[in-house]
């Protein structure tokens, strides 16, 4: 069976931390990083054009054939590339999307990226203590979140698991991750990293040096930094799979 050389040395630097007697700690975000969204987003979407079709007798029709890779990282963009291009519509169903997408409710309709949870269960059976650090708030999304990762086969809930979320909605995600990061170092030693956003990746990188840290190249804010030196790089979490 061959490992795939970033997934050893994830489990290097985990059996190296155990040896020593320390949580080894792999930070793993959940947006675009272990889930993907777009079926949450085009489930919202769907939803405006079946609640709204008397106004808009055209919309359900168009939203309907579309597949959660036309979702673009603004709404207003997804709807423009389906031709639905007034921009009180977009108005429209963003303050829709802006109201559910961040709840319980809604975010159970992600999918994992096809892979994550075997790697998740991979390096935790190695000794290894998945952290889920998401920028989704505790107040409207811990329960779902909590319920999702449960369902889809992550280890979640044992001690030798960490599930934080940011306290409130508004902080924005950089200075919360920056400030969770402080907080992690006395708990243990984050061995590896995986974020979607390489501004946060480049963070990760700069405050655990030692660490492997991959960005996920899936979607991400538009605007980002350059990916520091040193981080690594994958499409999906097959590619970290062992194969025969
Ligand atoms: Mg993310």
């Amino acid at each position: 069976m061959a490992m795939p050389h970033l997934t050893s040395a994830v489990l290097d630097h985990v059996a190296d931390a155990v040896a020593r007697g320390v949580s080894p700690l792999v930070v793993l975000d959940l947006d675009g990083t272990l889930y993907d969204n777009a079926p949450r987003t085009l489930r919202i979407i769907q939803e405006f054009a079946a609640a709204h079709g008397a106004r808009y007798p055209d919309l359900y029709e168009v939203v309907t054939t579309l597949a959660p890779s036309a979702m673009r990282y603004k709404i207003a963009d997804t709807l423009a590339a389906a031709g639905v291009d007034d921009p009180a519509i977009h108005r429209e169903i963003e303050a829709f999307w802006f109201a559910r997408f961040f709840t319980n409710e809604y975010v159970l309709y992600d999918l994992p990226l096809a892979g994550a949870a075997e790697f998740v269960n991979l390096i935790h059976r190695a000794g290894a203590v998945p952290t889920y650090l998401t920028g989704r708030d505790a107040p409207n999304m811990l329960q779902g979140t909590i319920a999702a990762l449960q369902r889809d086969g992550f280890p979640v809930g044992p001690m030798n698991t960490r599930t934080i979320l940011k306290h409130d909605f508004e902080t924005p995600d950089e200075d919360y991750k920056r400030a969770v990061v402080t907080h992690l170092r006395p708990s243990g030693e984050v061995v590896a990293a995986f974020d979607n956003e390489p501004g946060l990746c480049n963070l990760l990188k700069q405050s655990f040096p030692d660490s492997v840290t991959v960005w996920l190249d899936t979607s991400h804010a538009p605007g980002a930094p350059a990916l520091a030196e040193g981080v690594a790089r994958i499409r999906r979490f097959t590619e970290l799979l062992p194969t025969d």
